[in-house]
């Protein structure tokens, strides 16, 4: 850090997605100046992208200053001080019982902020009632990635996509969502890689592929599988499943799965020719995959997959500490300590809660609790089915700890201002499980970080010894005991070195049989003839909260638009800057509608980043989770579209 009196520069983490990008922030009378990239930083490889470079701009608009509560239901929020603010919480929560609360940690906060955030739930109220946004993202991967490896992360690094001769990247869009993967992708390209996408609709990234499919959603499960079974073919396989595996995907032949998928034979025996030619082979996926009703088995089969071609598997995490915030226990059945009882007694002096905690798919619509405590999540805009969260929520007792107003905040009866990333101190966990080193750049406007926030409370509570830190090291070092993948890493080595990893040892490689290909959606039907799919922009973040309030952000992309294919919408008599109306079983929207030659008839393809428009409102979420982790599918969603105005 070089600093004189006014001016200063700060190495830290880029606050956005999985990748982990270092920035160095240029300070100047308590304000960030300017973001500049590292040249020697192995993630970004000094290409950090306009998203990080522009990261500091949120940080002085709209902020939460102060704490504030709402005294009855229909009051307005009034500003408190913190003594006030944590009182106040303990007389609402403290006759509830375990089951009727729930917390959330986040991928947007620090390691730091997430562990006390799980040992505050499981101490202070003995629940396993937590969750976190990997939820919605990412935690399909992880189960299958423990079937298949015994790990619950991703074994691989990003670099290995440059010495890759195969690239199947299915379900995702690097080249808006981990722009420094997709450096890697062009790379690995100039190279004489292949790069292959699997998509149910043409993305960014497919435009630099050598062969795109199609694929609909409906069909990706049977798809891949059928690859499993057709690339197995060819490339026999002596690790442990292979027999079962075979067996439990052989009806899915290349004409079966073609058909089903309305792809040509042709190109999918290309695909196979492909794969099975390969000697290093790297598959990518994202939440195209996993953000649906079959997500875990998709993963598997993707993963056997790469078993079988002893390749190597990415799965890129959409935060840049949702890898983190899961390893620190911000999951119902992920336990510090490995679980081990006797362990979390000795250094917490409590035992571990028995029962295993609901998920915030569950509880947060239709099993609900009497209270929640959400930090650094936006649940009223990020889950399925809104209309009846929105009901819910109504109905709680919300402690929200955010750094910015949302959607969520409208629904709290406490606000708790929390800290963005550049202020606060800690470490984060990026998709591959490098732990990076966070640095305080400039201070927020409460004065306070998360994690401090959570032991200020835990104290009301007459937990002081359990929470007595005094740094952010003090919680690293706690972490570094109860997180056994977090075993043996010191905060000197992350703050000086680049490549400190969490547990990446795979611990078996095994095939895990596809027995299980569940319809996705009910079929077509002349109510709902469209499939609607939710996505990301190059320019926004998951639920927005930040990058609405960048101004180069908004410059660049100012408003959601929905997709729709241009024969379907001269049919309907929709152009561009129309207002069209969405509607399904859980609800209708209102969005204004953008013509696409290139999108497959029948698709709909709208963002989720903009609270204005919350397009989850129409996402049904009964029926339509992942039946193994409760992950909802965005992805589709049978819906009706019909102009509703003259052109705007
Ligand atoms: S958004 Fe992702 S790729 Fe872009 S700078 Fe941040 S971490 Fe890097």
């Amino acid at each position: 850090m070089a600093n004189n009196s006014r001016a200063k520069t700060v190495e830290t983490i880029c606050p956005y997605c999985g990748c982990g990008c270092k920035l160095k922030y240029h300070v100047q009378r308590g304000k960030i100046t300017k973001a500049e990239p590292i040249k020697d930083d192995p993630v970004s490889q000094g290409r950090p992208c306009i998203k990080g470079l522009t990261s500091f701009e949120p940080l002085t608009v709209e902020r939460l200053k102060y704490p504030m509560i709402r005294r009855h239901k229909n009051s307005p929020l009034r500003k408190v001080s913190w003594k006030q603010a944590f009182k106040f919480i303990k007389e609402k929560t403290k006759n509830l019982k375990e089951s009727d609360i729930f917390f959330t940690g986040s991928g947007e906060f620090t390691n730091e902020d997430n562990y006390v955030m799980q040992k505050f739930a499981r101490v202070v109220f003995k629940t396993n009632n937590i969750d976190c946004c990997a939820r919605l993202c990412h935690v399909s991967t992880g189960k299958a990635m423990h079937d298949a490896y015994g790990l619950g992360a991703m074994p691989s690094v990003m670099d290995d996509v440059l010495d890759a001769d195969v690239i199947l990247a299915v379900g995702t869009n690097p080249a808006y969502n981990y722009p420094v993967l997709f450096n890697r992708i062009l790379e690995a390209k100039k190279r004489g890689a292949k790069l292959i996408t699997i998509h149910a609709v043409p993305n960014a990234t497919s435009k630099f592929s050598d062969i795109h499919l199609n694929v609909p959603y409906e069909a990706l499960t049977a798809f891949i599988a059928g690859l499993l079974n057709a690339v197995s073919e060819e490339c026999r396989s002596k690790v442990d499943g292979f027999k079962e595996t075979k067996k439990s995907i052989s009806y899915l032949t290349p004409n079966y799965v073609t058909k089903l998928a309305r792809i040509d034979i042709k190109l999918f025996n290309q695909v196979v020719s492909h794969i099975v030619a390969s000697k290093k082979f790297v598959a990518l996926h994202g939440m195209g995959l996993t953000q649906h009703a079959n997500g875990t088995e998709n993963v598997a089969a993707l993963l056997d997959l790469c078993i079988v071609k002893n390749g190597k598997t990415i799965p890129m995490r959409g935060k840049c500490n949702v890898q983190g915030a899961s390893d620190m226990g911000c999951c119902p059945d992920w336990l510090p300590f490995g679980g081990s009882r006797s362990a979390a007694k000795e250094a917490w002096g409590i035992d571990l809660p028995a029962q295993e905690g609901k998920k915030i798919t569950e509880t947060l619509e239709n099993a609900p609790v009497k209270a929640a405590y959400i930090m650094g999540m936006n649940p009223a805009q990020s889950l399925p089915n809104l209309n009846e969260v929105h009901v819910q929520l109504e109905n709680m007792f919300i402690i929200y700890q955010h750094h910015h107003p949302s959607e969520t905040a409208k629904f709290a009866d406490v606000v708790l201002p929390g800290a963005m990333l550049p202020e606060k101190d800690g470490t984060t966990t990026n998709a591959e499980r490098r732990v990076r080193r966070i640095r305080k750049a400039v201070s927020s406007p409460a004065g306070l970080q998360d994690w401090e926030i959570i032991c200020g409370l835990a104290r009301e509570f007459g937990y002081k010894k359990q929470f007595g830190y005094k740094t952010s090291k003090d919680v690293f070092a706690e972490i570094t005991r109860a997180v056994p993948e977090y075993a043996g890493l010191e905060w000197n080595a992350v703050s000086t070195k680049d490549d400190c990893f969490a547990e990446k040892e795979i611990r078996f490689r095994k095939l895990v049989p596809i027995e299980k290909i569940i319809q996705v959606e009910s079929p077509k039907t002349t109510d709902y003839p469209f499939t609607l799919t939710t996505t990301r922009l190059q320019y926004h973040f998951c639920t927005g909260e930040a990058t609405r309030r960048s101004k180069t952000m908004m410059k660049m992309q100012s408003k959601p638009v929905c997709k729709i294919n241009d024969v379907d919408a001269k049919k309907l008599g929709i152009k561009t800057g129309d207002l069209i109306l969405i509607k399904s079983t859980a609800g209708e929207i209102e969005i204004e509608a953008e013509t696409d030659a290139t999108l497959p008839s029948g698709m709909l393809v709208a963002p989720y980043h903009f609270e204005g428009v919350l397009i989850n409102k129409v996402i049904p979420s009964h029926r339509h989770l992942d039946e193994r982790t409760k992950t909802p599918n965005y992805k589709a969603v049978k819906v009706n579209v019909e102009k509703v105005n003259k052109r705007q």
